[in-house]
């Protein structure tokens, strides 16, 4: 009987020491999205990267001065540590593009190109040929050497507008830009022009990641602005042996050096375990970068500001990192991997924010089912901030190395209707930046932050 009155009191006990850190998790994560949504800190910082700075691809100036501002920024926040860690980056440079539709029939007309990335460039005198338009490899295979040869070819295929997910839609038709010049050359082409991957019809191009088969020979690939890309098919069929002039002054240089930009808060019980904030520093040499990744770096350092702004020690040691180079090798995240790996360093959990700097929609987390089950035990504190799902899914690709140490990997996902506009172009700027969006991103990964370090993923 006794026994049983004690086992009673216990468990009202329990039940109120549990309602009692629900209420206190509520009360702190109120304070984090009330202080993320009352400063503009991360906005200003992101306005400097992005006007300021500008376009940051590795192993440039610009990408040098990024690591500066924003080591910089770490060190006047009174962090335990702030390091560089150093990374061998490539260093592709991009000195433009020009490109003009010649044609007795249309006339001649200037196009909006640009380089795709790692692209060799076409010489001082460029590439004068007739262009062969295909909607896919199978089409170009049909059309073989005998109409491929001596010619440009002309990847046309649009994003399939249908697919609610943007990614997906662009995940099914990158492969022309990043395989398309290795397939054309394969027949003997002389350059490829990729429609670019946008649902927009705009004037701009959007470049990315493009690359060869060493066994086969390097051609120019470039990109086109969508409404140029539909002119440019019509003009075909006004006249199929219109010509098609490109030059492009873009070249391979010696790897550079560069760095990770590092800062972070000492865990109190657990300094040996680290929690790492991250998104990646360098933009595509045509993009501010606003979206891609200035967001994600900001949201980062402000998870750091929140905490220390709601005097929250950590139990783990959260480490904010912003990664170099991974637009076109990643060298940044493997290197912060294996630097870990040598180190012999535990991560409990890694937060990515690459999707740019829209409304916050949710988390995805790759993992086993049981760290996922954890995680979304804490979805209750974020759903009254708009944050209505955390699933499984992607984490993230500067986070992705650590993937082999069995590290849970978590993304933050945005509202991403938007994305495909700026992504990659000339149209990645500040301007298109929502700063409340902006704010809410860095809240709700710090709030995702602060619960991970509170209960762990044990
Ligand atoms: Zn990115």
């Amino acid at each position: 009987m006794r026994s049983l009155k004690w086992t009673y009191i216990f468990l009202v006990l329990s039940v109120f020491s549990s309602l009692f850190a629900q209420d206190q998790d509520s009360v702190i994560i109120k304070n984090l999205f009330d202080e993320a949504l009352s400063s503009n800190t991360a906005y200003e910082n992101l306005r400097h990267l992005s006007e300021q700075i500008g376009p940051r691809l590795s192993g440039s100036p610009q990408a040098a001065a990024a690591v500066e501002y924003t080591k910089q920024i770490l060190e006047s926040m009174d962090l335990d540590s702030v390091y560089l860690q150093k990374v061998k980056v490539p260093y592709w440079l991009d000195k433009g593009t020009e490109a003009a539709v010649v044609s007795p029939i249309c006339g001649t007309k200037i196009v909006n190109t640009c380089a795709l990335g790692l692209s060799v460039g076409t010489g001082k005198n460029g590439i004068e040929a007739e262009v062969i338009e295909v909607k896919s490899f199978e089409e170009m295979d049909e059309l073989g050497k005998e109409k491929i040869g001596g010619n440009i070819v002309f990847f046309n295929q649009a994003m399939n507008p249908k697919r609610l997910n943007p990614l997906r839609a662009y995940s099914e038709v990158s492969k022309y830009r990043t395989q398309g010049a290795k397939e054309a050359a394969r027949y003997g082409a002389v350059a490829v022009v990729v429609r670019s991957l946008t649902f927009t019809i705009d004037e701009y191009p959007h470049t990315g990641s493009m690359y060869y088969d060493p066994s086969i020979p390097k051609i120019p690939a470039s990109a086109i602005c969508t409404q140029h890309a539909e002119l440019l098919s019509a003009w075909l069929k006004k006249d199929p042996h219109l010509k098609f002039h490109l030059k492009m002054n873009c070249r391979q240089m010696p790897d550079a050096v560069s760095h990770n930009v590092i800062g972070e808060i000492k865990g109190s019980e657990f300094p040996d375990e680290i929690i790492v904030v991250g998104a990646h520093l360098d933009s595509w040499h045509i993009s501010p970068g606003a979206h891609d990744d200035g967001a994600g770096c900001v949201h980062a350092i402000e998870v750091l500001r929140l905490l220390k702004k709601q005097n929250i020690r950590p139990r783990h040691t959260i480490r904010a990192v912003l990664f170099m180079d991974e637009e076109i090798m990643q060298s940044g995240g493997k290197e912060y991997a294996a630097v870990a790996n040598k180190n012999n360093e535990k991560h409990l959990v890694a937060l990515e924010s690459d999707g740019g700097g829209d409304l916050p929609i949710g988390f995805s987390i790759d993992a086993d089912d049981p760290v996922i089950a954890k995680i979304q035990a804490f979805e209750e504190h974020l759903n009254p901030y708009g944050v209505y799902y955390i699933k499984k899914g992607w984490g993230g690709v500067d986070i992705g190395p650590l993937k082999k140490k069995c590290v849970p990997l978590i993304g933050l996902n945005s509202n991403l209707q938007r994305y495909m506009e700026y992504h990659h172009s000339a149209n990645d700027t500040f301007d298109k930046i929502n700063m409340r969006e902006l704010q809410l991103g860095a809240a709700s990964m710090a709030a995702l932050v602060y619960l991970c370090d509170k209960y762990g993923l044990d």
